[in-house]
Order: C-alpha cells, then sequence, then structure tokens
C-alpha cells in the first residue's frame, strides 16, 4: 500500500482540481488564445452590444482569422482541429457571451457542418473557404413557429419544377439570419425532409430580425421567409434524406454548448468570488460569511464536475465513441448546472448583480435560450430516459 504525502501545494481558486494538467501543450495555447480574444475583443464591448441588441459583423472575420470557423472540419480552409480543441473554444467564447459562442456554433455546426457531411464537391468549394475566414456567413433554419421541438411537423416545403427546386415557407427563431450570405433550409419533399443550400439573395428570400428579446441580445435572431424561392437542382444536399440530416448538425452544435456552458457558468463563478472579496458589510467582506462561503463552494464544486464531463465527452469524441445520448447528458446537465450557477452569483452580487457592469445577469439571461434551444432539457430528459429503458415517451 503506498502513502504519497498530501500536497500541500496552494489550491488554484479558479482551477480547483487542476484540470489545466489534463490539456496537453496544444489544448492549452488554444485555450489561451481564444481566452484573450475573449479578454481583448468581447469583454470590453459586450455590455453595449446586448444593451442595443447588436452582435457587430466585423467579429466575425477576426474570429475567422484565429480558425474558429469550422474549426473542427478538415479541409476547405478549415483548421481541422480535434473535438476537445473546439470544445474548449467555445467555452472560453462563451466565458463571454452567449451570443459569442452561438454564433460560432451556428456558422460551424449548423451551417458548413451540413454543406461539409452532406454537401457536393462544388457547394464545398463555393461555401466552405469563404465561411472559413468569415467572409461569408451562414444561418440554420429548421425550427417554425409551430414546429420546434417537433421538427417533423414542419410545413416549409421544397417541390421540385422541371430542374429547379421551389421552396415555400416561413422559418423562426434563426440565428444569424439577417446577417447571413447562405441559410441551410430543411424543408419537406416528396421523398422526406432535405437540406437546401439557399444564397439569402436570391428572390423570393427575406430575413426579419425578432426584436424585443430579453435573452442572447448580443446575436441576431431572425426569421427567414420564402415565398416562391427558386433554387437549381443542384442546391439541394445531395448526401442526405430525413431528420438524420438536421438531427447530425444539432449533435455538433450540442457537443460545443456542453463545453459553452461551463465558461458561462465560470465567468458567474468567477465574478462572484471576486466581488465576495472586495464587497464590505457589517465591517468584514462578504466572502468571510458562512452563507456566501457554501454558495462559492457550491458553485466551484459545479463548474469543476461539469468541466470533467465536458472534458470526458469531448475525449469520447475524439476517440470516435460518442453517441448522441452522452452529447445530451452534456447538454443536459451543464447546461442547468449554468443556470444554477449564474442565479447563486446573482444573489452573491446583491443589486450590482441586476446590472450590466457585471457578466451574471448577462449570463444568466442567455442561459435561459442555452437551455432551449438545440433540443430543451425536457427533450434531453426524453432522449436519456429512452436509453435507459429502452421506451420511447415523446408522445
Ligand atoms: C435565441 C434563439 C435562437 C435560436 N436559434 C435557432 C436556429 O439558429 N435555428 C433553428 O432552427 N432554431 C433556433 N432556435 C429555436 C429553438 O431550437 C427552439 O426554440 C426549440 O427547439 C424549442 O422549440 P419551441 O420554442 O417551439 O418550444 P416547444 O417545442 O413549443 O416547447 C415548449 C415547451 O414544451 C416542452 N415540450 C415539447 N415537447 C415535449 C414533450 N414531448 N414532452 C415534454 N415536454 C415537451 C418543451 O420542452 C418546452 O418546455 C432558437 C431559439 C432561440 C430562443
Amino acid at each position: 500500500m503506498s502513502h504519497e504525502p498530501i500536497s500541500s501545494g496552494d489550491i488554484n481558486p479558479r482551477d480547483v482540481l487542476d484540470i489545466d494538467a489534463l490539456l496537453d501543450d496544444e489544448e492549452r495555447l488554444l485555450r489561451d488564445t481564444v481566452r484573450s480574444f475573449v479578454a481583448d475583443r468581447v469583454l470590453p464591448h459586450v455590455a453595449d452590444w446586448f444593451e442595443a441588441g447588436t452582435f457587430p459583423r466585423e467579429m466575425a472575420t477576426e474570429m475567422g482569422a484565429l480558425g474558429l470557423l469550422g474549426m473542427h472540419l478538415e479541409g476547405y480552409g478549415c483548421a481541422g482541429t480535434s473535438a476537445v480543441a473546439y470544445g474548449l473554444a467555445c467555452l472560453e467564447l462563451e466565458a463571454g457571451d452567449s451570443g459569442t459562442r452561438s454564433f460560432v456554433s451556428v456558422q460551424g455546426s449548423l451551417a458548413m457542418y451540413p454543406i461539409w457531411a452532406f454537401g457536393s464537391e462544388q457547394q464545398k468549394l463555393e461555401w466552405l473557404p469563404r465561411m472559413a475566414t468569415g467572409d461569408a456567413l451562414g444561418c440554420f433554419g429548421l425550427t417554425e413557429a409551430d414546429s420546434g421541438s417537433d421538427p417533423s411537423s414542419m410545413r416549409t416545403h421544397a417541390r421540385s419544377d422541371g430542374p429547379d427546386w421551389v421552396i415555400n415557407g416561413t422559418k423562426m427563431w434563426i440565428t444569424n439570419g439577417g446577417i447571413a450570405d447562405v441559410a441551410i433550409v430543411w424543408a419537406q419533399t416528396d421523398d422526406g425532409v432535405r437540406g437546401f443550400v439557399v444564397p439569402t439573395d436570391t428572390p423570393g428570400f427575406t430575413a426579419n430580425n425578432i426584436p424585443r428579446k430579453l435573452s442572447l441580445r448580443a446575436s441576431v435572431t431572425s426569421e427567414l421567409v420564402l415565398e416562391d424561392v427558386r433554387l437549381p437542382g443542384d442546391a439541394v444536399l445531395a448526401g442526405v434524406v430525413g431528420l438524420k440530416g438536421p438531427l447530425a448538425c444539432l449533435n455538433e452544435a450540442r457537443f460545443g454548448i456542453l463545453f459553452g456552458a461551463v465558461g458561462a457558468a465560470r465567468a458567474c463563478y468567477e465574478s462572484a468570488l471576486d466581488y465576495a472579496g472586495e464587497r464590505k458589510q457589517f465591517g468584514v467582506p462578504i466572502a468571510s460569511f458562512q452563507l456566501t462561503q457554501s454558495k462559492l463552494v457550491e458553485m466551484m464544486v459545479q463548474v469543476n464536475r461539469a468541466m470533467l464531463l465536458a472534458l470526458h465527452i469531448g475525449r469520447m469524441k475524439d476517440a470516435g465513441s460518442v453517441r448522441a445520448e452522452h452529447i445530451s447528458l452534456g447538454k443536459f446537465d451543464n447546461v442547468r448546472m449554468a443556470l444554477d450557477v449564474a442565479r447563486s452569483a446573482r444573489s452573491v452580487l446583491g443589486a450590482n448583480g441586476i446590472t450590466l457592469e457585471y457578466p451574471v445577469m448577462r449570463h444568466m439571461n442567455n442561459l435561459e435560450t442555452v437551455s432551449t434551444y438545440e433540443g430543451t432539457n425536457e427533450i434531453h430528459t426524453l432522449i436519456l430516459g429512452q436509453a435507459i429503458t429502452g421506451i420511447s415517451a415523446f408522445n
């Protein structure tokens, strides 16, 4: 039996379990690069973007120059990184703002990925290199006003007309819709659901931005209207038929979210930790109250546990052993963890916690969206319930 001494070194409150040691040099370098980008280019401005309800388009080319767009894809100007590296980038971006991470998730996992996985060589060559640099932006149109958790009920329809396709329908809640150059639109056809690559300057296509959001404000969310949009026969994504196409894309994006949520939670925990050390009441820092310490410890444990979960699922993805259910588990648990941490951090900040001077309530509001999109917590519960019981409880 070995009796190794317990290390006497100091605990780092920002990485209590020394998870940093589980990353390799390349992963740490990428993480540090994205962290500095967020510190320099996102954090100084994001409160203003959030207040104004905008996402500046020029951020796209800056993120493209860093290799963050479609970064986990191979070829066509994409960086071809590991899944863990992609996850760590999402984590650092979401520590800035869920809107920034959403931009990257939509561009890489929901717009570039379907072209990369299911598109023709011509579609890949036309779009992917420009999308990797951020010169062309993409969006992903699956949800409709009456078709959310159940995309099989979508009404958008594409019919063939001679050599062409003609699409009619309306998509709702589409991230990047109003700034996109190309929309991946999923529509019913006589053969089942199919994906179409729709340049947004095609006659009959309009995007209307959705105003008055209280969540994910530093992100463009739009309605897409397609009225007799006529496209050439080769605009279809030939490599997939049926809902497995959009679901494969969602899996890619959900993977980014299960890391990203850790970033939002970490930002809230660190903000509460710093604040509790500085803010004095009853003549002492509020960090000296047992009740505050209890909140901080709970947050720290939750963030560390979620990070280990994300890293584990990331390593499974890189090893080729991850299943959609594993990604559901990560998305489900890490997003609810982040919401819990954000709410607790908000209480530590007292009145200051409700302002944009601190990141906490912005993250908290954003996380309401993150918990709804890419499969609500209820839908992921049903996916996992089916996985462990063998019984579908979807309807
Ligand atoms: C800011 C934002 C950005 C988005 N970006 C995109 C995008 O880029 N592209 C895109 O296609 N979509 C996008 N979405 C849409 C998002 O994916 C949907 O909102 C989501 O799928 C849920 O659909 P819904 O809002 O219609 O809710 P509904 O499906 O109507 O669900 C309402 C409630 O009922 C519950 N529910 C539904 N079915 C069941 C069931 N079988 N059992 C138990 N409970 C159930 C849900 O969990 C939820 O709590 C975005 C949404 C937001 C808010």
